[in-house]
């Protein structure tokens, strides 16, 4: 194998699997999927937490051209969509493309030879295009807690959980009340001896309704493909309603008030109660969705505790209240770097800017897939992709035709290289701005992490996917700058550096 590929794919989730299939199926072959990891499945594999399981039902997470039929549960746990996706990499002939324990440490655009220039951690290679699918939450979040460093006990973070370090009897201290945090507790609740959940902001909690899917509905499933892409249609559109009031946040007061009964059935103390009421509209941070998790937060073993945490100590969290709770173990539900993404700092476009420097710390791109400087380079679940209210598998393949009937259009056309065109993408990314203006999760008077350091949210779609699709699927080459082929192009091998190992 030679080390310049036509295309090179970063990530091996559901984006990067879902790239390799459309690739294949357009006869594309001379492209490598670049995976740190030594397995498929992005963040199902890296989340093994107990509990883990997606909040979005099985129908819709999942690829639309490849539905699943033996899903066990209404809410697929995350080791079995982390199954589907090897399942699916196999079956689709994406696996000889893998290309495991490669960590992508760099990527420069050269233009001279009109190629990128990446370094992984097994050496260099070039290509033609560099499609990014390393997700939003690939990238844990390690809170800065003065004197995190000096406990003493066990520390880890809910996407690296230690499935060898033994819970049973211990004083555990979780911290963190998100989506995450929210499946792992009721899980690890009657194990542990005492359990101290170190809660920031109050989150709004729905019922999950989960259950088991009955064998006759997967037979059913398995016989009649149709039945299966009938009940996905009816949840997906379903879902898609759901939209309505994270736009117009008045709205959002029907669905509080079932939180508010979910709350007053789940925990009858008034002074627990009213610790877990929430102080912002709903939808401006994620709605979790939780059977059991209110109700563990009740039990005997477990504290809620609000008062903010000063630091940590050897054995100890001390909260600003001057209360030092002693712990054995700390959980890290802190969630990921999403707004502050490592690729930023890894892609260099024209004129050797990264993509965080390009952006001035605010994630800015066409269509939320391609970016003005950074010609060839596709973002998958890039800048404003990523949803309150449905599936984003349905993202991620809407920006899928897109890379295809670009590349596919380059090709007929003789191009080579595209990029959107600076006004196209500064007019694209101030019409995102407005929609999300009057949104809840921009007014719903909560600090989330949608929203930058900038304080502009660069991490949402505004509206239903159904708009997403309808805009991205379609590729317009007059809202892009087309650099045509040049009579005697750089050979990639003669120009620059040489390359130091094969990949
Ligand atoms: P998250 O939603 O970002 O929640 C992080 C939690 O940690 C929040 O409660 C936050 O409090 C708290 N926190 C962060 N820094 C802190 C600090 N310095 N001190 C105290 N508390 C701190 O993270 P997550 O729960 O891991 O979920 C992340 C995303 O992953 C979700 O939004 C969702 O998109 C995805 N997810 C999906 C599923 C699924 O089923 N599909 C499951 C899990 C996760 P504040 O609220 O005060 O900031």
């Amino acid at each position: 194998m030679g080390q310049h590929h036509r295309i090179v794919i970063v990530g091996g989730g559901f984006g990067g699997i879902g790239m390799a299939i459309k690739l294949l199926e357009d006869g594309e072959r001379d492209f490598v999927v670049l995976e740190r990891a030594a397995d498929v499945g992005g963040v199902w594999r890296d989340n093994s937490y107990p509990g883990c399981a997606c909040d979005v039902q099985s129908e819709v997470y999942s690829f639309s051209f490849a539905l699943n039929p033996s899903w066990s549960r209404k809410f697929s746990p995350a080791a079995e969509i982390w199954k589907y996706l090897r399942d699916v990499a196999d079956r689709f002939g994406v696996t000889p493309h893998m290309r495991f324990g490669h960590d992508l440490r760099e990527g420069r655009w050269d233009e001279d030879a009109r190629i990128w220039r990446l370094t992984t951690s097994q050496g260099e290679l070039t290509c033609d295009f560099v499609v990014s699918a390393v997700g939003a939450l690939s990238n844990p979040s390690i809170p800065k807690l003065p004197g995190l460093e000096r406990f003493e006990g066990k520390v880890m973070h809910s996407a690296r959980w230690d499935h060898e370090h033994d819970l049973r009897g211990k004083r555990v201290a979780v911290i963190g009340t998100g989506a995450s945090a929210i499946q792992f507790v009721p899980e690890i609740q009657p194990k542990v001896g005492k359990l101290t959940v170190f809660q920031r902001t109050a989150p709004w909690v729905v019922p999950r309704g989960d259950a088991p899917i009955p064998e006759r509905r997967k037979r059913l499933y398995a016989k009649h493909p149709a039945a299966q892409r009938l009940s996905r249609e009816i949840v997906y559109h379903l879902r898609e309603l759901t939209v309505i009031p994270f736009m117009r946040p008045p709205l959002m007061r029907v669905l509080e008030k079932v939180a508010m009964r979910h709350l007053a059935r789940q925990v009858p103390d008034p002074v627990l109660r009213a610790k877990l009421t929430p102080s912002y509209t709903m939808g401006c941070k994620r709605i979790l969705i939780s059977d059991d998790y209110l109700r563990s937060l009740g039990r005997p073993n477990v504290e809620v505790v609000t008062s903010g945490i000063a630091e940590i100590r050897e054995r100890s969290v001390v909260t600003k209240d001057g209360v030092e709770h002693e712990v054995d173990t700390i959980i890290l539900g802190t969630g990921f770097e999403v707004t502050d993404i490592a690729i930023g700092k890894q892609l260099f476009g024209r004129g050797g800017k990264s993509l965080t420097e390009a952006w001035g710390n605010s994630m800015r791109a066409y269509l939320g897939t391609t970016v003005h400087g950074f010609p060839n380079m596709f973002l998958l679940l890039g800048p404003n992709t990523g949803l309150g209210h449905n599936s984003v598998v349905v993202m991620i393949e809407a920006q899928i035709e897109h890379v295809r009937k670009a590349i596919r259009w380059m090709k007929k056309k003789d191009v080579a290289t595209l990029e959107p065109k600076r006004e196209v993408q500064d007019a694209y990314v101030s019409a995102i701005d407005a929609k999300l203006a009057g949104t809840v999760w921009n007014a719903g008077g909560c600090a989330s992490w949608y929203l930058d350091a900038t304080g502009r949210n660069s991490t949402l779609w505004p509206g239903s996917t159904i708009a997403f699709r309808r805009a991205v699927t379609h590729f317009d080459p007059s809202k892009y700058e087309a650099g045509k082929k040049r009579a005697e192009r750089v050979h990639p091998r003669t120009s620059g550096a040489t390359a130091a190992a094969t990949v």
